[in-house]
């Protein structure tokens, strides 16, 4: 990988990390515990709640995903971000475009 790709990608890995982390601090709020008196209906708290597992479900995957996106920016600094964590192939750029996270190729993904 050329080193501009290299810096192309490191900086879109950095604004996934800030981008992440300005997501995880402003829906700490909605995943809090739905309070039992907020003065919500019976309906209205279960949407509350389910509300709260959805936030509570992408807050995980975003945890995760900032793992990955973290880790990657290592591998730039090894110099070996860009290949296949398992076969060691060279990844390819559509998928680094669209995932610029992944450790894997296509066939070991
Ligand atoms: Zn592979």
């Amino acid at each position: 990988m050329s080193p501009n790709d290299l810096k192309r990608y490191q900086k879109k890995l950095e604004e996934l990390v800030s981008d992440i982390e300005n997501y995880l601090k402003k829906s700490k709020e909605s995943a809090a515990a739905v309070e039992p008196d907020k003065g919500l209906g019976r309906l209205s708290r279960m949407e509350a709640m389910q509300d709260q597992q959805m936030v509570l479900e992408l807050r995980r995957r975003k945890k995760r995903q900032l793992l990955d996106v973290k880790n990657a920016l290592k591998r730039i600094e090894q110099e070996v971000y860009g290949s296949c964590l398992f076969c060691a192939k060279t990844i390819s750029i559509d998928r680094l475009d669209a995932f610029p996270e992944v450790q894997t190729c296509v066939n070991c993904a």
